[in-house]
Formats: structure tokens, sequence, C-alpha cells
């Protein structure tokens, strides 16, 4: 795939830049494309059109059924154009044509017009405070929002931001991962095809530690919505105290997947297996750690090291492939490090561990691997690997499982497997993470809150908890005395 080379989205039009960059398919290797390089200039000429049009209204004061309509209009333009974003995702990402196409780009219209349904629902309340006062609320939205994106779900984590933004009537400025710009840029496209009006929505492409920063120091952003590295994470944090902004972090995880002895092994072998190769582990809410007890372990690690033997990395293109190329070359490195440091830990290799060729000698493969023996204090239980990449760890009870389980930095999601309902519901209770599956894993709604405990961030996306961060609580006070 060769495409033209892409401009910024600024205030309805489309800008060049004097820098520009490759844009890499991670799969192939080869350039998709030339894709503008932003600078300081442009971000703020993009914060400038996203405050112009916020203040004149045309947005966050127009009728929010008519709001809502233009929302759904850009659910159902993305589902017309569904293959060309599917296709563009790949390119961009290596994930797998399928979860593109069948997983991301739905759940990505899904979450525009779930988020159309609120425009007419978000609203204040009264308060009695006695028979002299009216004393109301008025629900307004925040002002200017910087939603700043990572790559691993470039649009679904997209729509996760803008569609509650734009729903309460914020105007955003938006800045996709380096890595993959494109389908940012289309949906930019097709918003303006759906009537949003000019300076709503910007798309500014170029390298976070440049136009990212600037938008977090920038005096006219009001609000950061962030998914990333925690690391990052804490310097966006840092650096917005100056400006005081609203800020909400989607950061890292390192998910236990918890199977207890009675659970139906089977449905958890697979879910385990999804939990960690969906996406090809780069995923947030990963089950990277797989905490198994110990009466069932030999079957467990068994069958899912010949399962997992047998899921083989090919072209993402391929409708029927189910492991995709790693996003890039830096990302590679890194799995393939946490990949030696497992080793060289004393971890047991029993599935993968290797860089893999799909027969054409090019991209970013890895195989899925899995280690066994692995012991909570090891790196490789420890760190987010963000890779294809398991860590098995046997306990003996279910109290141990909730304290290996929580004994991590971050907590953003968690499952457990087991056939007594009653008793998974009380490990779910003690599991410190934003999220818990019982007996599935990887499931994910618009209309279902998704966030962090501990170092996996705080502030909740999606359904109606996100519509909180897009907007401020305005108290009036009205004298009735006579
Ligand atoms: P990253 O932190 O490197 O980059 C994320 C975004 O921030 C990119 O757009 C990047 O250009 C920008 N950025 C980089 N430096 C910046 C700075 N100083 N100021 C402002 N913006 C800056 O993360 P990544 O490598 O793109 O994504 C992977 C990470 O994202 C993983 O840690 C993963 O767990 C996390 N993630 C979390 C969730 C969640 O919902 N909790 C979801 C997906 C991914």
């Amino acid at each position: 795939m060769t495409l033209e080379n892409k401009k910024l989205y600024i205030n309805g039009e489309w800008v060049e830049t004097a820098d520009a960059y490759e844009d890499i398919n991670p799969a192939t290797e080869e350039v998709i494309c030339s894709v503008a390089k932003a600078g300081t200039a442009e971000v703020d000429a993009a914060v400038g059109a996203a405050r112009a049009a916020f203040e004149s209204g045309k947005w966050s004061t127009m009728a929010p059924k008519k709001r809502g309509q233009i929302l759904w209009k850009i659910g159902e333009l993305i589902r017309t154009r569904i293959e060309e974003f599917a296709a563009l995702e790949t390119a961009d990402n290596g994930k797998p044509i399928f979860e593109s196409l069948y997983v991301d780009m739905p759940a990505v219209a899904d979450c525009f017009q779930y988020y159309a349904g609120w425009a007419t629902k978000i609203h204040g309340e009264t308060i009695p405070i006695g028979p002299n006062s009216l004393n109301y609320t008025l629900r307004e939205p925040v002002g200017v929002v910087a939603a700043i994106v990572p790559w691993n779900f470039p649009l679904l984590l997209t729509s996760w931001k803008v569609a509650p933004a734009l729903s309460a009537g914020n105007t955003v400025v938006l800045k996709p991962a380096t890595n993959t710009p494109l389908t940012a840029l289309l949906l930019a496209e097709v918003a303006q095809e759906a009537g949003l009006p000019p300076g709503a929505l910007n798309v500014i492409t170029g390298p976070g530690s440049v136009i990212g920063q600037a938008l977090v120091e920038h005096s006219q952003v009001d609000k950061i919505s962030f998914t990333g590295e925690t690391a990052t994470g804490q310097q966006i944090l840092r650096s917005s105290a100056d400006t005081l902004k609203r800020v909400t972090l989607e950061l890292g995880g390192k998910s236990p997947n918890i199977i207890l002895a009675d659970a139906d092994v089977d449905a958890a072998i697979k879910g385990a297996a999804m939990g960690i190769f969906y996406g090809k582990g780069e995923v947030c809410a990963a089950g990277s750690r797989l905490l198994v007890e110990d009466k069932i372990h030999d079957e467990v690690v068994e069958k899912l090291a010949a399962r997992t033997k047998k899921l083989v990395p090919a072209d993402p293109m391929h409708p029927k492939t189910k492991l995709g190329a790693l996003v890039s070359e830096g990302q590679m490195n890194k799995v393939l490090g946490y990949i030696e440091a497992g080793t060289s830990g004393g971890a047991e290799l029993v599935a993968g561990g290797n860089r893999a060729d799909i027969g054409t000698g090019k991209g970013y493969f890895v195989e899925p691997t899995i280690f066994d023996n692995v012991t909570n204090d090891m790196k490789i239980a420890q760190e987010e690997i963000f890779g294809p990449v398991l860590s098995t760890i046997t306990f003996s009870d279910p109290e141990q499982a909730v304290a290996i389980a929580n004994d991590t930095p971050y907590g953003l999601a968690a499952a457990v497997w087991s056939r007594d309902i009653k008793r998974a519901h009380i490990v779910a209770r003690r599991l410190k993470a934003g999220t818990v599956w019982i007996n599935t894993y990887n499931n994910y709604d618009a209309a279902s809150p998704f966030g962090g405990y501990k170092m996996s961030g705080f502030g909740r996306e999606l359904g109606a908890h996100a519509l909180e961060s897009y907007t401020e609580v305005k108290n009036v006070w009205v004298d009735l005395n006579e």
C-alpha cells in the first residue's frame, strides 16, 4: 500500500508542513507514505482553531440533538468506509485485518453512536436547598481538549476520547501516535463530511516529545486526555501542573489472569491465549501474568503451550491471520530483550522465544511466547512487555492468588476463572484493578467504563463515567425571598 503524502487537519483545512517523516508498514518494512511533521507553530494554529471554534459556540452551543446527529453520522460513515479504515489500521499497526475489520472499526463506529445518544442526555440537577432558593447545576463542556493517543489501538482509543469530548460540546486537538497516524486523518475527512464545523476537530501529526509536550504546556488547552506509557503519563502530569489542566491518564498494565482449580480448564486456556496474544499482546489490559492453581498447573501449561505453537505469525492482510507484526522495529527489539531477560532470569521457556520470519525476510514478527516457573519478582512479571509474551506463575490457594495478583504497581485489569461463582465474585472484589473479567477476557463495550487503579492511571473512559471528565459542573443560586 502506497498513499499520497499526509497533511495536518486544522480548522477544516489540510495544511502542509516544511518537515515530514516516513510512515512504515511494520509487516513489510515499506514506506506507506510521508506524513506532515508538525512543530510548535502548528500546535498553536490547531489550538487556536479549537479555541476559536469553542468560543464561537458553533459546536459547544449547537442544539444537542444536532450534535448527536452529526456524531451518529460519523459512525455511519465509518461503517460505510470500514474496509478502507481497517486496511489503513492494519498497514500502520501490523494487526491482523480480521481484528481491524471485525473488532476495532465496528467498535469505533459504536463508540461514536453511543456518545451520539448522550449528547441530549448530559444535564444538571436541581438541589432542594430550602423554600427561598432555587439551586441548580449546569454541566458545561470543559473547553479545548487535547487527545493524545498511543499506537496499539490507534482509532479505537481515539474514539474513546474524541466521541465523549465532542458529545459534551468540547472542541478537540487530536495527536495520534507518530507510528500510526493514518486512521486519525481519515476520521477528520469523515467528520468533515458528517458536518462537524471547522475547528471542532483538528488533527496534528509529529513527535510526542515536541507537539505532545507543547499541547500539555499550552495555556489554551483546558484538558488532556492521554493514553500511553506510565512514564509519559507521569511527565504529562508534571508538565500540566503550571496550567492546572484537567488530566485523565490511561496508562500501562501487568494484568493477572487467575485460573482456579475448579475452572472450566479448556475455556480458561482459550481465554488465557486470547488474553495475551490478541492484538499481539500490545494491549494495555493484556493478561500478561497467568496465575494457575498448582493442582491444574501441568494440564494448563501443557495444553496452552500446544495451542500456542499452532499460532503462527503471518501476513496481517491475510484474512485468516491471527497474529500480526509488532508495531515497529524498536518495539520488537524491546520485546526480544524481555524474552532474553526471562531466560537469563531463570524462567522456563515452553513456547516461542524468537523473532519470526513469515517467509518474506521482512517485518517485525515475534513468536507467541510462554514462560513457566516465573516468580512474581522477576523482571518479566513486573514490567509491561507489551508484546506476545506470557509469564506463568503458580499459586496454592485463592488467598495467595489475590496477593500475587495485587503485587504490582499497576491496576488496569484482571480476570478470574472459576465454576464457583460466589468465590469468583469474592476474588473480583479483592483485586485492585479497574476492570475484572469473570470467566472471560478482553471484553469491551462503549457503555462499560474502563480505566486504571494505582499506576495504571486515573479517570474512566467509556460509559457515562467518561462524560464527567469532559464537563465542568456549574452551580447556580437564585434568591427566591419575597
Ligand atoms: P507513549 O507514552 O510512548 O505515547 C503515547 C502518546 O503520547 C503518543 O501519541 C506519543 O507521541 C505521545 N507522547 C510522547 N511523549 C510525550 C510527551 N512528553 N508529552 C505528550 N505526549 C507525548 O505510549 P505508546 O508506546 O504509544 O503506547 C503504549 C503504552 O500505552 C503502553 O504502556 C500501554 O499500556 C499504554 N496503553 C494504555 C491503555 C489504557 O487504556 N490504559 C490503552 C492502550 C495503551
